[in-house]
């Protein structure tokens, strides 16, 4: 295998251009793409560039210490530019969900952790913002050559919006309050917001370090202990995380880490009869499994952040240049990857034709490539499995004859490239229009009014997140009051900061992460009630 050096970075502030939903100029544009097209060929795909990091944390971190899983097991974890071998990491199961939740246990009932002043515990959380900062490539690179995204997108935005996470909750840390309640009656009244224990946390592949964030970060800053399961085709960078952690001065058994498997580490955790909350971030199906586990088991509170179909609607008056550039990022990003990706473009039949001609041109130009590559915005898929499953949609769209307008197969002839893919003549009921792809798979539909389109964008089973895009005031009010899901973005698309909740109408899923909604997932609340002996009124 031919290896080439990882070469520099384009400036920081082309790329977030590049990325982010307001549109750049078009001379920035199309430097950045003659940049990289040579890199969008099948045969630029055969030649690595060799990961400038190492892995040197593959054990299960539990107590504060990494350690090996309790039968010995390891279980290979991939690269997918090639589905080579990265690293093999130990294999968790039952019997160490079991060791974690122990000490998960310990450190909340006996341990620092609960009953350190809040202020002790932002500054760790603040400290180990800093080590990520510091790390900041490392972790990037790591997290590129175990789950395929572009290197410059882990190291501008993924990486950074990891810290900025942990300082934002740590900045709640010290800011949680309880309430004073007008009781009738001799009462003194006041509700204590405590930490609701052992937290099981449950994450997915597609944003192995953003999804860590969103869980760790609340359940920490209210002061409890985690056992967090990370998704089997994703490993590493949780394991560097924790090491930064312990180097920050997190106490042993606050957080603790099992790699492994769904049904076995995953289930042990959900139903976990010593495990106070779970949080789920992944597929609906398996959502359902980890309620009915935590039904049936100890009545644990769930979170559930789940899949997504979610519309993208361009108006009559939309700049059709704009919304090309916002609908292709709205879809395509993270390789399409995305629990909220626009994958349901509503396009207005009066500039109907126009966006679909530009959008094909806008997909045929994207680069695709291996992701350590300078300039690239597509890389593999995750794995084979989610390989195989975007290309038999594909194929279901055809058959079901809409039309492929660009795209369709496979890029290259190793590793789990897919060539930006778009369909246009999308009927409503066709599986590609009522299904998560979960791939660089843009689906067009045609729309003439806009009660007509909140109709037709409702109609699914989920209701993660809408995006509409007008200049006109009244269309975006009326469609973002009139679309059912968690987040509507008007003029944008995957503004994720951390502030911002995030979370399912439907069956994308139960609560909300992020921003102030997040803690009431980690507290209690407690009524304390003190009958008052001689007050002064009675
Ligand atoms: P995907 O299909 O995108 O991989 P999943 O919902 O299967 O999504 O996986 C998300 C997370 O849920 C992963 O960490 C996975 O290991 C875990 N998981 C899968 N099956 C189960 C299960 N039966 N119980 C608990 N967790 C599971």
């Amino acid at each position: 295998m031919a290896a080439r050096r990882l070469s520099g970075l384009i400036p920081r502030s082309l790329y977030l251009r590049s990325l982010s939903s307001s549109v750049g100029s078009r001379g920035q544009r199309s430097s950045l793409r003659s940049e990289v097209q040579r890199f969008s060929s099948a045969a630029a795909l055969e030649e690595l560039i060799t990961p400038p990091v190492k892995v040197n944390y593959t054990q299960l971190l539990i107590d504060g210490k990494f350690v090996d899983s309790a039968s010995g097991k390891t279980f290979p974890t991939l690269d997918p530019r090639t589905g080579e071998v990265i690293a093999n990491v130990a294999e968790g199961d039952a019997e160490d969900i079991n060791r974690a939740v122990s000490a998960a246990r310990k450190a909340f009932d006996e341990g620092p952790w609960p009953k350190m002043t809040a202020y002790e515990r932002s500054c760790i959380m603040l400290r180990f913002a800093d080590l990520v900062e510091k790390h900041n490539d490392d972790i990037a690179a790591l997290e590129t050559w175990n789950n395929g995204k572009p290197y410059e997108q882990a190291a501008q935005v993924e990486v950074p919006g990891f810290a900025r996470l942990f300082r934002y909750y740590a900045g709640w840390a010290d800011k949680i309050l309880g309430l004073t309640v007008p009781a009738d009656g001799p009462y003194h009244v006041q509700t204590l917001h405590e930490p609701i224990g052992v937290a099981g946390q449950i994450i997915p592949w597609n944003f192995p370090l953003l999804m860590f964030a969103w869980k760790v970060g609340p359940a920490l800053a209210c002061g409890n202990t985690i056992v967090l399961k990370t998704a089997e085709q994703t490993p590493l960078t949780a394991l560097y995380a924790a090491k930064l952690f312990l180097e920050a001065g997190l106490p042993p058994g606050v957080l603790n880490i099992v790699s492994g498997y769904g049904p076995t580490a995953g289930a042990a955790l959900a139903s976990h009869m010593d495990v106070d909350k779970i949080a789920f971030t992944g597929s609906t199906e398996t959502g359902k499994i980890v309620q009915e586990l935590a039904a049936k088991s100890n009545l644990k509170p769930v979170t559930l952040e789940l899949g997504g179909k979610s519309p993208f609607i361009v108006c009559k008056d939309a700049d059709v240049d704009k919304a090309v550039e916002l609908a292709h990022f709205a879809l395509f990003f993270n390789q399409g990857q995305c629990c909220c990706a626009g994958s349901r473009t509503f396009v207005h039949e009066s500039v109907h034709d126009e966006f679909l001609e530009k959008a094909r041109a806008r997909a045929q130009k994207r680069s695709v490539g291996d992701p350590f590559q300078k300039g690239i915005e597509q890389g593999p898929q995750i794995d084979s499995e989610q390989f195989e499953k975007i290309l038999r949609y594909i194929k279901s769209g055809v058959e079901s004859n809409a039309t492929l307008e660009c795209g369709g197969d496979r890029l290259g002839s190793k590793g789990y490239y897919i060539q930006p893919t778009i369909f246009s003549n999308v009927k409503d009921d066709m599986l590609i229009a009522q299904d998560e792809i979960f791939g660089p798979v843009q689906t067009i539909l045609k729309f003439k009014e806009v009660g007509d389109v909140i109709k037709r964008a409702n109609a699914t089973r989920y209701g993660l997140a809408a995006g509409v895009f007008t200049q006109n005031i009244d269309t975006a009010n009326t469609l973002s009051r009139g679309l059912r899901a968690g987040t509507v973005w008007v003029n944008c698309f995957d503004v994720f900061d951390a502030a911002i909740p995030f979370g399912g109408y439907k069956m994308s899923g139960v609560g909300r992460e992020k921003g102030i909604y997040s803690l009431n997932n980690y507290l209690q609340v407690k009524a304390v009630v003190t009958k008052l002996k001689n007050p002064a009124w009675l």
